[in-house]
């Protein structure tokens, strides 16, 4: 194996997992580089105490001595860049320049962490004569984090500076599919000077993750997954009266309006599929093309054939993932659809064993098909024709998830008219996967969240503190009694 055994990290070092382990592959050839742990209720009780007792200390530090860790931690992530893509390309598969954008991400939201002391000052006010409120923000506690396979770096990023800015300490169960780059976050956050037991890891799968659901020390729980699985983490966690996040899958819908400026669209509809091997909660998953728009598919037909699976297109995360992708796809060809360009039968040379797919695209699917209604998560794109703005807004509107949603026309009105309507938590005009950037929040709606508040930016402060109200009287002279 390339990689030692995964092991988990309390109290500031490595400790073996004792229980089973399940292998680890590299996508991108199908070899296996390592193993990780399922660890048991007893580990993750051992990683919630290394957490709770880290807590006192750590929720009592000034939260501008927390940042201080922060600053030096940004630093650390930027020094060891390389290091970082490199290891997000062996364990989830991603091409190099994507795997580097996700460590710049994790930089970016790092940065905004940074920026805390002074988001998340208090309030106070001299509410009557001699007597005053004041509001400030305390952590929630011991938090625990699930994450995905598809971003290993940045998603665990989406919580780790804010919470533990926050005051908050925290156990993050990173998805088995990608164990390797936790290890290396909590090396570097301890390098940078973080408390050992502020930040744990503990791996493995459902076992954990429901124990930690179900831990009585751990506060809050943030989720970000599958929507099924989504569902069953927010149900368990708020069922034990702890606050919680999950967000979950997506069904992203790209309207393509007649007027829309042919090159860009092409170009930015065929990155949103293709990018990450599609395997982004903000892919493109539906174009809905509204009526004369063939200059633009003819064009996206010409952008993905150019695209190369093991130089310009990374692979899925497994060989389960590669099957179930292609029976969408032999699926909706039955049901009637047209493949326009084909990735069924792709192999690169001298990694046959990788789980590749060549990006795929099919036109004239109905909204009823399957392929347009499921989640795929693969480098598919599914065309649905519409003859109005508002037949296209009913496809989307009709779907359960609500991540984004994008419009592409040189109209603002009409641009305006879509934003407006659309079901979705993100919107994109012109733009092809509309993620926020830091300050503004990540989070969608309907069934891609469950809970209130965003998991990022601004939105996340309030989930992850709660408000302390003080009223204080100094001055007796003035006569308020009626606040006795
Ligand atoms: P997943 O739901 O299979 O797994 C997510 C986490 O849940 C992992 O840590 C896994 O170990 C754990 N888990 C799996 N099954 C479980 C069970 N039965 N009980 C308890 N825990 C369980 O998701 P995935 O395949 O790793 O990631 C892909 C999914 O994540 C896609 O649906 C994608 O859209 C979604 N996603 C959403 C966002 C978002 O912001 N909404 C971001 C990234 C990924």
């Amino acid at each position: 194996m390339k990689y030692p055994q995964v092991r988990n990290w309390f109290d500031g070092r490595f400790v073996d997992g004792a229980g089973a382990h399940l292998e680890v592959f590299n996508p991108g050839d199908g070899s296996v580089i390592s193993r990780v742990p399922l660890s048991s209720t007893e580990e993750v009780d051992a990683a919630v105490r290394s957490a709770a007792r880290a807590l006192p200390a750590w929720r009592a530090m000034p939260i501008k001595e927390r940042a201080q860790v922060f600053y030096r931690y940004r630093t650390l992530l930027e020094t060891h860049i390389d290091e970082l893509t490199a290891l997000v390309t062996e364990e989830n598969g991603k091409i190099a320049s994507e795997a580097r954008a996700e460590v710049l991400k994790a930089i970016e939201v790092t940065e905004f962490a940074c920026s805390l002391p002074q988001l998340a000052a208090g309030e106070i006010l001299e509410v009557s004569r001699g007597v005053e409120c004041r509001i400030d923000r305390h952590p929630v506690g011991v938090v625990a984090c699930i994450t995905p396979f598809n971003f290993p770096c940045m998603v665990p990023h989406w919580t780790i500076p804010n919470a533990l800015m926050l005051g908050n300490t925290m156990v993050l169960k990173p998805s088995e599919l990608v164990p390797l780059n936790a290890g290396r976050i909590a090396e570097l956050l301890a390098e940078a000077g973080l408390p050992d037991g502020v930040f744990n890891v503990v791996h493995g799968g459902q076992e954990a993750v429901e124990a930690l659901c179900d831990h009585p020390e751990v506060a809050a729980v943030t989720f970000v997954g599958s929507t099924r699985v989504a569902q069953v983490v927010y149900r368990r966690a708020t069922g034990n009266l702890k606050r919680c996040l999950a967000l979950g899958g997506a069904k992203n819908h790209l309207i393509v309006l007649p007027d829309a400026d042919v090159e860009m669209t092409s170009s930015n509809v065929v990155a949103s599929m293709s990018g990450c091997a599609g395997q982004r909660c903000m892919a493109a998953s539906v174009m809905v093309a509204v009526s004369a728009s063939d200059p633009v598919i003819a064009r996206m037909v010409e952008h993905a054939r150019k695209l190369v699976p093991g130089e310009t297109l990374g692979p899925v995360i497994s060989k389960e993932a590669r099957a179930r992708i292609v029976g969408f796809i032999d699926e909706a060809e039955a049901a009637g659809a047209e493949v326009l360009v084909d990735g069924r039968d792709v192999s690169v040379d001298g990694r046959e064993d990788g789980y590749y797919l060549g990006p795929t695209i099919l036109d004239h699917v109905t909204a009823d098909m399957r392929i347009a209604r499921e989640e795929v998560f693969g480098p598919v794109l599914a065309i649905v024709r519409a003859d109005s703005v508002d037949e296209a807004l009913r496809v989307e509107n009709a779907s359960p998830y609500g991540n984004a949603c994008s419009v592409f026309t040189e109209s603002g009105g009409m641009a305006h008219y879509v934003a407006e309507r659309a079901s979705a938590g993100m919107i994109g005009v012109n733009v092809g996967v509309p993620v926020p950037r830091e300050p503004f929040s990540f989070g969608g709606w309907n069934d891609s969240k469950f809970g209130p508040g965003d998991i990022t930016g601004r939105g996340s402060i309030e989930f992850w503190t709660q408000s302390k109200k003080t009223t204080t009287k100094w001055n007796r002279e003035a006569g308020v009694n009626w606040m006795s």
